[in-house]
């Protein structure tokens, strides 16, 4: 019941989870900037030209509205160039609540000094409902909106002691205009989120190998990156395993390039089966792969280091392979680049000493590491 209602009023965006939603939001509230920079600046203009009106229909009139008029001009000015500072950062949808809250203000007190002005002044006061609930993503503004411009239109009401079926009629105009605003800001949320899902997923693929579909360089320095941060921040031991397949130039030039690419498929398939989820696996280039392991030390990536090399080694197809690699886990200081590069290094030295091993850095000299996961 309440998530269709929810969905009623927000589209396929009632369905996004939470951080999905902040990341949606922040994405459709930098491309409505344009929209919301004219809307801003152009409501004091109404100010102006409802002097402008007066001045010509009864110019005494108009000279005494002036100071009142320049003054709602000015303040709206001011709070726009507010509402229009990048440093709000959150607070910017407030600040349009704000802004909105002085905008009414002013028609308000324009009416009750011209009463005659009660029709135009309600008409104002939906079209701005319609026009501006688009841009409240957050549910709380869209609500402060509504209360924002029809609250003071039933005061206005209340003080020039309107006849009741006034009051019916304003309050059914009120309510068409809300619903035409829902309804635009629904179907321009729905707009909006279609064109942030097909941005992200072109992101997403970016940042894949398209042979492999395990991340590459690009996906590796910003998934990596952020899970290291993570595994740093909350004090977890972190680990990388590199590993870089045997010969495998000789698989090339032996049986075609086709081959080596089912090769290297293999070989990430068979990775990503032995490797946790929350794990990131990369291909950063040619027949090498990159895995970052959290919660894990540098035992723990060892064995698994040696349970893919083994695997490898067991894998079926016309073409038999294998793989070496070095595995290191952080230390307190380690950047990112640091620790691939011990691990990369004592890869390196597994292939000196022969390949088809798994080497970690500072361990037994003599390869007794070396043995633990080496069957030849
Ligand atoms: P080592 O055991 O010392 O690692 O020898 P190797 O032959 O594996 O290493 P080398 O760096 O000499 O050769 C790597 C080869 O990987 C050369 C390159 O043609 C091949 N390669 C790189 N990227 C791809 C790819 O996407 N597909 C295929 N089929 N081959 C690739
Ligand atoms: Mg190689
Ligand atoms: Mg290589």
């Amino acid at each position: 019941m309440f998530r269709s209602l929810m969905r009623m009023l927000d589209g396929r965006t009632a369905d996004l989870d939470a951080r999905e939603r902040r990341r949606f939001f922040v994405y459709a509230y930098r491309s409505t900037g344009a929209s919301r920079t004219a809307l801003t600046f152009g409501m004091p203009l109404l100010f102006l030209i409802g002097w402008a009106r007066d001045f010509v229909v009864q110019p005494e009139g108009a000279d005494a509205a002036f100071t009142r008029r320049a003054l709602l001009f000015g303040t709206l000015i001011a709070l726009a160039l507010l509402v229009r500072l990048r440093r709000l950062g959150y607070w910017a949808e407030l600040a349009l609540v704000a802004y909105a809250c002085a905008f009414s203000a002013g028609i308000s007190m324009t009416t009750l000094a011209d009463p005659q002005r009660l029709s135009l002044m309600h008409v104002i006061a939906v079209l701005m409902v319609i026009i501006l609930l688009p841009f409240a993503l957050h549910r709380s503004t869209l609500a402060a909106l509504v209360v924002v411009f029809f609250v003071p239109l039933f005061a206005v009401l209340a003080r020039l002691q309107a006849p009741l079926s006034l009051w019916w009629a304003y309050l059914a105009y009120g309510v068409v205009g809300i619903g035409i605003g829902l309804a635009y800001r629904r179907s321009s949320l729905d707009a909006s989120l279609d064109v942030f899902q097909l941005r992200q997923r072109l992101l997403s693929r970016l940042q894949l190998d398209s042979l492999t579909d395990v991340l590459n360089r690009d996906g590796w320095q910003a998934h990596g990156e952020r899970l290291f941060e993570q595994c740093r921040r909350e004090g977890r031991p972190v680990s990388v395993a590199y590993f870089d397949l045997d010969h495998f130039k000789q698989i090339n030039d032996t049986h075609g390039h086709a081959e080596g690419d089912a090769v290297l498929r293999a070989t990430a398939t068979l990775i990503r089966q032995h490797t946790r989820p929350e794990c990131v696996i990369a291909r950063p280039g040619g027949e090498e792969f990159l895995a970052l392991l959290p919660d894990a030390d540098e035992d723990g990536a060892f064995q698994y280091a040696g349970r893919i090399r083994a695997a490898v080694r067991a894998m079926d197809g016309p073409v038999t392979t294998t793989i070496s690699g070095g595995v290191a886990e952080a230390r307190a200081d380690d950047t990112l680049v640091q620790l691939v590069a011990r691990a990369d290094a004592a890869m390196l030295e597994a292939k000196r000493r022969g390949r088809n091993r798994i080497l970690r850095p500072g361990g037994p000299a003599a390869g007794a590491d070396a043995m633990a996961n080496d069957d030849r």
